[in-house]
């Protein structure tokens, strides 16, 4: 059984003081057991401050983003390994706005993805399509592009070990969200495209998932959690979908 996981990518926010009090509303509602796994993702520069505030609870830290790099000259760069020291279980690797501002290529995603593994974090490997792909009927040759790149380098098994995430570029951060058919139609597809190892691998979505449509993306065979971007920064919605997927 996959064990749902819900992510909470807080993208460029946060300040000491907020961070501790979204932590503190999250913590005090997800405390206990649970059969759904959380985390959530604040910028780098909180990544020690927000690790230390989850110590001892049942919430993971992750990054948003890492070097390909293991150590050395890349001025401005945080290596794997330096992600691990600090707390992390998880990074966020190709997300679409790191794809579209900062031009990373699949090839380059999947440099990132293999250093996290190779330090012992899980890669959140996020694939999606822009609006235009998918008026073209592109989605699943754009989905199957951005998988492969990461197969070919790092293997089929290596996917076991990962988490992938279905991020339609048009339903992120617009409030538009896929509908629960449009979201299973490609989880089923990157599953497929993974032949053995899919059956293990857990395949989030990702795009405006808020607490009205969680459990419908939820129930839909394939989906097994999501990566929340805005609703992860209100503690009361992000609870919401949690539990939704519980
Ligand atoms: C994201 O950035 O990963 C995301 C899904 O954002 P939102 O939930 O705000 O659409």
């Amino acid at each position: 059984m996959r064990r749902p996981l819900i992510v909470g990518n807080w993208k460029m926010h946060g300040s000491l003081q907020a961070n501790e009090s979204l932590v503190q509303g999250v913590v005090a509602r997800w405390s206990g057991v649970h059969l759904a796994e959380v985390g959530v993702c604040p910028p780098a520069v909180y990544l020690s401050q927000v690790s230390q505030l989850l110590a001892s609870t049942n919430i993971g830290c992750g990054a948003q983003d890492v070097s390909w790099a293991e150590t050395g000259a890349y001025t401005g760069e945080i290596s794997a390994a330096m992600l691990a020291d600090v707390g992390c279980q998880y990074v966020i690797v190709g997300h679409s706005e790191r794809r579209e501002y900062h031009a990373e290529s699949s090839e380059l995603v999947a440099r990132k993805f293999i250093a996290a593994q190779s330090a012992g974090l899980t890669p959140i490997l996020c694939v999606g399509e822009t609006l235009a792909q998918r008026e073209a009927d592109e989605t699943l040759a754009v989905i199957g592009e951005q998988l492969q790149a990461a197969v070919e380098l790092a293997g089929r098994k290596a996917m076991t070990a990962a988490v992938i995430a279905y991020e339609p570029v048009w339903a992120i951060g617009t409030g538009l969200t896929a509908t629960p058919e449009q979201a299973q139609e490609v989880h089923e597809f990157i599953r497929d495209q993974l032949g053995e190892a899919g059956a293990a691998v857990r395949i989030l979505y990702g795009g405006s998932v808020k607490p009205s449509n969680a459990a419908e993306l939820f129930a839909q065979p394939d989906i097994d959690g999501a990566l929340v971007g805005g609703a992860s920064l209100n503690s009361e919605d992000f609870y919401r979908i949690c539990q939704a997927a519980e």
